[in-house]
């Protein structure tokens, strides 16, 4: 039985509802009133439901499709702007005892590497991503009881944070590692963590029961009632994801707003973000063994109709797509991407040897980060580096509040800047560096208030004269 309030998975990503759902979906798909109405209504920025969402969704009138994709853009506009925020993952062990088929860490694949940092690796790591300008780290890692506890967990995150190399320091450490107790979101949370990201892979738990058959992760109630245990500990800011490729896109669409919804319903606060990752090439794994691949222009379809659903959850993608495919997307509606990636364990500090190989996945955008930095700007966005609402304690529902209220523009876009311009002091190369200059004078004739924009300007020149003391 359907019940977005209830702590039982089966009942807050009810199967049938799904299947409702799309039922629905398929009827309506060129219901033109229907879905004028719901645009209509998507229009006040105020979201949709999943039902709504997935008749836009499974639409395939061409008119009405354009003012989907056009919606999708402008909200990004009006909720983001043109900010685009960066991160980078650090892989600190790639141990695993689970036996998820679509992933090379699986405990039977006797092929690829395994590798854990030490804690002095890990300082390495931190200041090869430091060297490269990066704030925002996500940490990842296997599930093993013996090599990745807990403890490693937290004592790697302490280590990071007291790395301070020349002007640099990561400020926030997302963390996504397997379902765990509420106890130990608890101890993550103490440690100051920013997200607790867990991606659902499928909500289908037919699907998921066969695609992860050993280890701790086939528990799908488990798996699917993590993040109600990581906002019940206090984490604040969860982010969803699911692994397109491995379901149907649409089933996956529909449960995974359901699964937004009912954050809401319990916790009042929706999740923080959602990721958008597609099956990849890996050491033993091949996505054409994979049914229900999807192409760049349903991928397009699904970062818009997500934007459109829930306008003030932000929207990630990562290195596994190309550069073409991401520009394609952020402009509707991404405000996260990551850049420079390395997805093998220890990849940063030493470029790995080929049989040392110890990636999760083959990263299609291989350039480094200063190239996506260039990138971005000469593509019209604003890169940022910041993270002040997490260290002023905007997460949660103050976050989404401030964001439902299209105030988040007052906060983000001038610390943009200023992180834009320390990155430019400290790392940037000359090119870069002469663009960003250009773009940040041009960002500051876009503050209209003017007592924020003589604050920006004194820090501006603070920061040219290399302090470097600030809270972004
Ligand atoms: N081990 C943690 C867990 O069980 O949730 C999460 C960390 S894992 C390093 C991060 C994510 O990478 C997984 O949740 C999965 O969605 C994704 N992933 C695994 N294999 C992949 C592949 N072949 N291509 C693309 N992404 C993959």
């Amino acid at each position: 039985m359907y019940n977005p309030k209830s702590d039982n998975a089966d009942e807050f990503i009810c199967h049938e509802e799904v299947l409702d759902t799309l039922a629905f979906a398929d009827k309506n798909k060129n219901n033109k009133e229907l879905i004028n109405s719901v645009l209509a209504k998507a229009e006040k920025g105020k979201g949709l439901t999943h039902r709504e969402a997935s008749v836009l969704l499974a639409c395939d009138d061409e008119n009405l499709n354009e003012k989907i994709f056009a919606l999708a853009q402008k909200i990004k506009q009006d909720y983001y702007g043109n900010r685009i925020v960066l991160f980078a993952p650090l892989y600190l062990s790639n141990y695993c005892v689970n036996g998820c088929v679509y992933c090379p860490y699986h405990a039977k694949n006797k092929t690829i590497p395994r590798k854990k940092l030490t804690q002095e690796e890990i300082k390495n790591e931190v200041i090869a991503l430091q060297d490269m300008g990066h704030k925002r780290i996500a940490i990842e890692a296997g599930e093993d009881p013996i090599n990745n506890p807990i403890e490693y967990i937290l004592d790697s995150i302490e280590t990071i944070y007291g790395v301070k190399h020349k002007n640099g320091s990561i400020r926030r450490v997302n963390v996504n590692i397997a379902a765990t107790t509420t106890e130990n979101y608890k101890k993550l949370h103490d440690a100051g963590i920013g997200t607790y990201i867990l991606f659902q892979e499928t909500y289908n738990k037919e699907s998921y029961e066969q695609l992860h058959p050993s280890g701790p992760k086939h528990n799908y109630r488990y798996h699917t009632e993590a993040m109600d245990r990581a906002m019940k500990a206090g984490i604040d800011d969860v982010g969803l994801g699911v692994l397109y490729g491995l379901e149907s896109y649409r089933y996956e669409f529909a449960a995974l707003l359901m699964h937004a919804e009912h954050l809401e319903a319990v916790f009042g606060v929706g999740p923080h973000t959602i990721s958008l990752p597609r099956i990849k090439k890996a050491d033993d794994i091949n996505p054409d063994d994979f049914d229900n691949g999807i192409d760049d222009d349903i991928f397009a379809k699904i970062a818009a109709c997500i934007r459109i659903a829930v306008p003030y959850t932000g929207m990630i993608i990562s290195t596994r797509e190309t550069a073409e495919c991401r520009e394609r997307i952020l402009k509707l509606g991404v405000s996260q991407i990551s850049g420079g990636s390395k997805t093998s364990v220890g990849g940063y500090f030493k470029p790995m040897p080929e049989d040392e190989n110890s990636s999760q996945f083959d990263v299609s955008d291989r350039r480094t980060l200063d190239e996506v930095i260039k990138w971005l700007m000469e593509c019209g966005y604003l890169p940022s580096f910041c993270t002040a609402c997490y260290g002023s304690g905007r997460t949660g529902d103050r976050f989404m509040e401030i964001c439902k209220n299209k105030q988040i523009h007052n906060f983000c876009h001038p610390n943009a800047i200023m992180t834009l311009k320390e990155y430019l002091e400290d790392y940037a190369s000359e090119d870069t560096k002469a663009i960003g200059y250009r773009l940040i004078e041009n960002e500051l004739k876009t503050l209209n208030n003017t007592k924020i924009k003589e604050e920006v300007g004194k820090n501006l020149v603070k920061i040219a004269n290399g302090e470097r003391d600030f809270k972004f």
